[in-house]
């Protein structure tokens, strides 16, 4: 059996982009109330008292956007002094990122992965729903100065959609040619703006390899993540190129990780509720840790039927919740 031992932390839902494939602007979201996130000595709890413990090793904070919660610099510094801890990522939309990439490193951060899904100004700022000034600078500054600061690997997020951004495929490649930077080109989903899902689809992974063979040749690369994405490079490049195909390809089988939510659910697979465990309301209500424990190890054991019962039955999986409520 797979080691799940990955757990991706939702530190806030809320978020400064409104991307149109995950909280189009117009969409009614119930944001979660102050009260109800998990606090950073509860969130510090459960990850000292019971995820170590039953074996998570590797962490990921995430969001909605993780920058924007308060304190995110001390968590990451409690989080990286476990002695347990062997691998602390983050993922954002690097929006706030120029200011705050030092004190992260510097705080314990070493892997970054960082939404840029066009290097466009205008359909960048379409795609993130915005209507003022444009912001594609301040997100490109942040991509800078992570860079600098020294973040290796620093990872690149693109989701593809047709006649959005699809048309930029072979720029964002190309960016791996002179830069050791991981561009990542992510299936669309239907989780978020179904309707958009609905008009334009997604782009196969393999349908992009191919271009982007055409265009600068493709080899597979010898560099291995732990994570879902298959990984190329163009020849000579300096970075390499990831292709996570959740939509043409199942790698349940290869799957490591849980999600936890910022109110403290905890879920064993992302496209299907099964199975999830309100942790912050036990530890609200002062059960035995003990016991949580025991809960989410037999939430260990019952993974991997719960990831596979999805794809068995052909459903589309449970969407009620966004990327940015889950944690992407
Ligand atoms: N705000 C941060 C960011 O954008 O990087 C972190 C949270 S975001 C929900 C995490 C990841 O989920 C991003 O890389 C984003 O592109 C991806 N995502 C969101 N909605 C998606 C969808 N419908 N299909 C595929 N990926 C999606
Ligand atoms: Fe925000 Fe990230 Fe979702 Fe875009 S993908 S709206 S940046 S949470």
């Amino acid at each position: 059996m797979n080691t799940v031992d990955y757990l991706r932390i939702s530190l806030i839902d809320r978020c400064n982009f409104r991307c149109q494939y995950c909280m189009p602007e117009g969409t009614e979201l119930d944001y979660i109330l102050r009260q109800e996130l998990l606090a950073h000595e509860e969130l510090l709890t459960l990850l000292r008292e019971v995820f170590i413990p039953v074996g998570f090793r590797k962490f990921r904070l995430t969001g909605g956007e993780p920058l924007l919660r308060p304190g995110v610099v001390d968590l990451v510094r409690a989080i990286a002094s476990f002695p347990e801890t062997q691998d602390l990522a983050m993922t954002t939309n690097a929006f706030l990122l120029a200011g705050m990439a030092q004190d992260l490193y510097d705080a314990g951060l070493r892997r970054i992965n960082i939404s840029l899904d066009s290097l466009a100004p205008e359909t960048f700022d379409k795609i993130i729903g915005n209507r003022g000034r444009s912001r594609w600078q301040q997100t490109w500054d942040g991509i800078q100065a992570a860079h600098r600061v020294g973040f290796d690997p620093l990872k690149l997020n693109i989701v593809v959609i047709p006649r959005v951004n699809d048309q930029e495929v072979l720029d964002l490649a190309a960016l791996t040619i002179e830069r050791q930077w991981h561009v990542r080109f992510i299936e669309f989903m239907p989780i978020g703006n179904p309707e958009l899902f609905g008009e334009r689809a997604w782009v196969p992974s393999e349908e992009l390899r191919q271009r982007i063979c055409q265009a600068f040749g493709l080899m597979e690369s010898h560099v291995r993540g732990n994570g879902p994405a298959d990984v190329f490079q163009i020849p000579n490049a300096k970075g390499t190129l990831g292709f996570i195909s959740q939509m043409s390809e199942c790698f349940c089988d290869r799957c490591n990780r849980m999600r936890l939510s910022a109110d403290g659910w905890l879920r064993p697979c992302l496209l299907n509720e099964t199975g999830q465990i309100d942790l912050k309301t036990a530890l609200r209500s002062g059960v035995n840790l003990a016991d949580l424990r025991e809960q989410v190890r037999e939430l260990l054991l019952l993974k991997p039927e719960i990831n596979y019962k999805q794809r068995d039955s052909g459903t589309a999986g449970t969407y009620t919740r966004t990327m940015s409520q889950i944690g992407g």
